[in-house]
């Protein structure tokens, strides 16, 4: 970004000219070639003779170059304006996914496995770590269920629940949103709403608030009309009608599986193979954790209820029942007047220093400079380098960039080494992720030659669309949440592991957040917010007429830097209703785990899951929904909508509140005295990020840290010394 010298990558970036039918055949050719090779493989090696490098290498070094052409196409399925190719996408993951089945049912590639497992001797530790992983994949994929038909019935799961998941996906993904009026609007900020489409025939007078995050949250958050924020999230949690009864049938199909394979239910063995270990270790962290953010949510939540009173006696708005009942809608609209009031923290000003441009640059240079990077855009003019027939990206909107080996103040870029490739995809559009995400598009590895195979990965987000001759500037929210995601890119990109299969964020899944969530804190931090900022109006003449069009010349123009209240205000808010927010992800997680621990089939089969998803959400945020209107416990179905559940984080959710913790423990105790720190943040690249999934998460932690991580600094920062209310917060 800072060199506009344009280096010749040692390896050509991926090619996006996909056809839906070269999806599918090649996905065939890739298949058959791995198939032969087990059959090669278990033809000619007995298995007394059986070791890594005549068994596992040539399966790895096979599997390393077809997981590169499979991810990238899986990933058109999120991100192709092509409804064919996103289909093909889709046809040829399940493919794969047969295929994972059929090969882990292999019982002669087991017996060969398992021989190799027996006599392992003097193996690196990522090559031991490889061939345990493998082996434990065999026997968690129903290689020791001996009856053949509930073999038999394990192998059909497996590629029902495949389908199933990819149907919920879609269903989540699809478009959908609310018809509202202009005046139902109100309060919702002209960026969004200038960019909502406007009704024809019968539908005149009235905008599409489509159930994208950027629309929904600001929705959520300003809208002033009590009913228009209850219609928005209503319609929301009952925007996937088709995926209610397929969830429940995924929870089914998962404890079936559980069941077959010996756990007791489907929980237990997901945290068999986590970093967190086990069901009871989670179970007791979350009550614990829930326990002691209640005390604190109850206070925070009277005084939003006072605020609420307030409000509906001044405006004379009628939210439906009493004013003693706070509505979960109403919480992000109070919660961001509290804020206000109460931290005098102006979100408006703060975002006219964080353009996307400018905030992309700035979060590039702190990468920069904590592990040793360079970042070079490749211009659309430039892609000839890599042939006319070259396809960069799945879309025009998507920017490349190349990353180097060296620092932003030395001359290394030149001579530096080539790291990988980083896609960014930052705009929404039709059948996108509609959240935001990052994708490793190619993993690095050694290939069999040893030379080193360079990773390439991938931005999803949905920011808000440029508009010509306008900034586009970024919520704080937005801010953290870029650099949330770049840091996992980032994370992809400087790994280097031996097996693909290890790299980058392929990690356990209590894990991968963490490096992610520590970075989040860059953005609570005075001196980075403060060098990082600066006024659009500054940026360019055209921003400066943009700015002049918009507030008028006769006003008095912003500093350039954001002032150091504005930047105390923002970082007074942190904590502002956090035990509230914090209890919702609790929700997520509890439910998550009670949907997948059941202690008996029948337990699961009786499972009303949106009862138990509103029942939940009353108990734990403390808010209510449509039950106090009388319309039961099945008003909304917000369970069916969460991706969570069906992207690999079921019982998985207590990552993000365990993960937290840890990431606070990281951050405190390292980096918080100089977050900036070169020293610290290379041997953190070098220690942690680089190992990838190639070592058990809790050892790179304790290796980094030098004793194990606790939550310590988590309930410090909450308020919770020692784990008792702090009398400061009361
Ligand atoms: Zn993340």
């Amino acid at each position: 970004m800072t060199n506009s010298a344009f280096n010749t990558p040692p390896q050509t970036p991926p090619n996006f000219d996909a056809t839906p039918e070269e999806l599918i055949s090649n996905t065939r050719a890739i298949i058959d070639k791995t198939r032969s090779l087990q059959d090669a493989i278990i033809a000619s090696v007995p298995l007394k003779k059986a070791t890594l490098a005549n068994v596992l290498l040539p399966l790895a070094h096979d599997e390393n170059a077809s997981l590169c052409k499979r991810k990238i196409s899986k990933f058109y399925s999120s991100t192709s304006t092509s409804a064919e190719l996103r289909e093909a996408s889709n046809a040829s993951e399940a493919l794969f996914t047969a295929f994972d089945s059929e090969t882990l049912m292999r019982k002669d590639l087991f017996e060969l496995v398992h021989a190799v497992f027996e006599r392992r001797v003097n193996l690196d530790n990522e090559s031991q770590f490889y061939l345990e992983y493998k082996h434990r994949e065999f026997a968690r994929n129903g290689m020791g269920i001996i009856e053949s038909e509930k073999q038999k019935r394990f192998a059909q799961i497996k590629v029902e629940l495949h389908e199933k998941l990819i149907a919920s996906r879609k269903s989540i993904n699809s478009s959908s949103g609310i018809w509202l009026g202009e005046s139902e609007l109100d309060g919702v900020p002209d960026n969004i709403r200038k960019g909502l489409k406007k009704g024809e025939g019968e539908k005149a007078g009235k905008l599409w608030l489509p159930f994208k995050k950027p629309h929904y949250d600001a929705a959520l958050k300003y809208a002033k009309n009590p009913t228009t924020r209850k219609k928005i999230y209503v319609g929301n949690d009952n925007r996937c009608p088709d995926n209610v009864p397929r969830v429940k049938e995924i929870v089914l199909l998962r404890d079936e599986t559980a069941r077959l394979l010996g756990y007791e239910n489907h929980a237990e063995y997901q945290l068999e193979v986590k970093m967190a270990g086990s069901t009871g270790f989670v179970n007791d962290f979350l009550s614990g954790f829930r326990e002691k953010l209640t005390m604190i949510a109850r206070k925070e939540l009277e005084a939003l209820k006072a605020l609420k009173a307030q409000n509906l006696e001044e405006t004379a708005l009628q939210s439906g029942v009493g004013t003693d009942t706070f509505f979960t809608w109403d919480y992000n609209f109070y919660s961001n007047i509290s804020k206000a009031q109460n931290h005098s923290f102006d979100e408006k000003k703060f975002s006219e220093y964080f353009t996307l441009e400018k905030s992309l640059a700035g979060m590039m240079t702190t990468f920069s400079r904590l592990f040793g990077l360079q970042f070079v855009e490749i211009k659309p003019d430039e892609n000839s380098t890599f042939g006319n027939e070259h396809v960069m990206t799945w879309h025009d909107s998507v920017s490349v960039f190349t990353l180097w080996e060296g620092s932003e103040d030395s001359d290394a870029c030149n001579q530096g080494e080539f790291v990988g490739y980083l896609y960014l995809d930052l705009f929404p559009r039709d059948h996108k992720f509609n959240h935001a995400g990052h994708y490793l598009l190619q993993p690095g590895y050694f290939s069999e030659d040893g030379e080193y195979h360079y990773p390439s990965s991938a931005l999803v987000m949905n920011l808000p669309t440029p508009q010509p001759g306008k900034p586009t500037l970024l919520s704080h929210d937005s801010t953290r949440s870029l650099f949330h995601e770049l840091g996992h890119a980032i994370h992809n990109l400087v790994s280097r592991t031996q097996f693909a299969i290890f790299h980058g964020t392929a990690t356990t899944r209590d894990f991968v957040e963490i490096p992610s969530i520590m970075l989040e804190n860059w953005w609570w931090t005075p001196s980075v917010i403060k060098e990082l900022g600066c006024h659009y109006s500054y940026i360019s003449e055209e921003m400066l007429k943009a700015w002049e069009d918009s507030e008028g010349r006769e006003n008095e123009r912003p500093a350039e830097k954001l002032d150091d209240q504005s930047i105390q205000n923002l970082v007074a808010t942190r904590r502002s209703n956090e035990a509230l927010a914090t209890l919702k992800q609790c929700h997520f997680a509890i439910f998550d785990m009670a949907i997948h621990s059941p202690s008996s089939r029948e337990e699961v089969e009786g499972m009303n899951l949106s009862q138990m998803w509103n029942q939940t959400m009353s108990d734990i945020t403390l808010m209510s929904g449509l039950e106090v209107e009388g319309e039961g416990w099945e008003w909304g179905h917000g369970c069916a909508r969460i991706g969570a559940y069906i992207r690999g984080y079921d019982a998985g959710y207590y990552a993000y509140p365990l993960g937290k913790a840890y990431a606070q423990d990281l951050f405190k105790s390292m980096f918080e005295v100089d977050p900036m720190s070169k020293e610290v943040g290379m041997r953190y690249r070098r220690v942690v990020l680089e190992k990838g999934g190639s070592r058990n998460g809790m050892e790179l932690l304790e290796d980094f840290l030098g004793r194990k991580p606790n939550a310590a600094a988590r309930y410090e920062e909450l308020g919770l010394a020692g784990g008792q209310l702090n009398p400061s917060r009361c």
